[in-house]
């Protein structure tokens, strides 16, 4: 890492000067073999939906005459081109997102209109799994950023407390303001994740469990992402979680002064 000028903070101006030039060094080395991973992963994670969609349509070929066979791979075939359609979507945003102020325009937004917005994007995955998503709180001042990132965020992390909490379930979502920051808060009655794990799921890629993951449709990026846009919004995300107890994911969000400017900025969550 490029910790090193850490350890000679009473170094004489001249040595800390080169010291500082080779810790800058170290950091563009540091950037640059983060980049060659993220390509090398990317490749690795987008082989196995092209494989798959490979297979799949040559077997349909093979299958010609068989109709029950025929139906029964295109169906197959079709889920892993959705597959591949939301790892490529999650990819081209996760680049975006790295890159310097992706935020250029942004402006007032009100928070309860982008959970509202989150919430209803998840609807009917919810339904599906008969799970009920109560929101609950309000927030009065607006944060200022990009509408259509923070909800982004969001529908990420409600995504994942729908996709990972079994049938029957609840999964809340609580807004409140404090200390000039708004909290958004979003908590499932699923697994849970490891302590010892709970850093790492904010890596690109890094998943608790492989199966799961692919099973439900994740594509290993959407914690990424969050942790990308509060990071263009000066935000932050954490977590609690015990395994056994279920998860909250919070985002927290530096808030306007102007009270005055959430309905002065009005429409921009939607
Ligand atoms: P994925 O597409 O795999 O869900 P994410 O980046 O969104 O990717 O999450 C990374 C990993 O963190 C997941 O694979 C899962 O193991 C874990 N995770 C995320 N959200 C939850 C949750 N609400 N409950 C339990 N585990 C979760």
């Amino acid at each position: 890492s490029g910790g090193v000028v850490l350890d000679v903070r009473v170094a004489p101006i001249a040595e800390e000067y080169i010291l500082l030039l080779a810790d800058d060094q170290t950091e563009i080395v540091r950037a640059q073999s983060v980049r060659n991973d993220f390509v090398a992963n990317v490749s690795h994670e987008l082989k196995t939906p092209v494989g798959a969609i490979g297979l799949l349509a040559e077997a349909i070929e093979d299958a010609a005459d068989d109709e029950d066979a025929v139906r029964r791979f295109a169906s197959r075939l079709h889920k892993e081109s959705v597959r591949l359609s939301a790892l490529v979507q999650d990819i081209i945003e996760l680049s975006r997102l790295q890159g310097a102020d992706v935020v250029t325009e942004g402006r007032p937004v009100d928070l309860n209109r982008v959970v509202a917005e989150a919430v209803d994007r998840n609807r009917t995955p919810a339904e599906n799994r008969r799970i009920e998503i109560v929101v609950g709180g309000r927030v009065e001042r607006p944060v200022f950023g990009d509408p259509d990132l923070l909800v982004t965020a969001l529908r990420n992390l409600v995504d994942n407390a729908v996709r990972y909490s079994p049938e029957g379930t609840r999964v809340g979502v609580g807004l409140r303001e404090r200390d000039g920051m708004a909290q958004v808060s979003v908590t499932d009655q699923g697994p849970g994740i490891p302590l010892d794990e709970q850093d790492r799921i904010f890596e690109r890629f890094y998943r608790v469990d492989t199966a799961r993951s692919r099973q439900t449709g994740g594509t290993g990026l959407g914690l990424s992402i969050v942790k990308h846009v509060m990071s263009q919004h000066g935000g932050e995300v954490g977590v609690w979680s015990q395994p056994g107890r279920g998860s909250t994911f919070t985002l927290r969000i530096p808030q306007l002064e102007d009270a005055g400017a959430a309905t002065g900025g009005a429409g921009a969550a939607g």
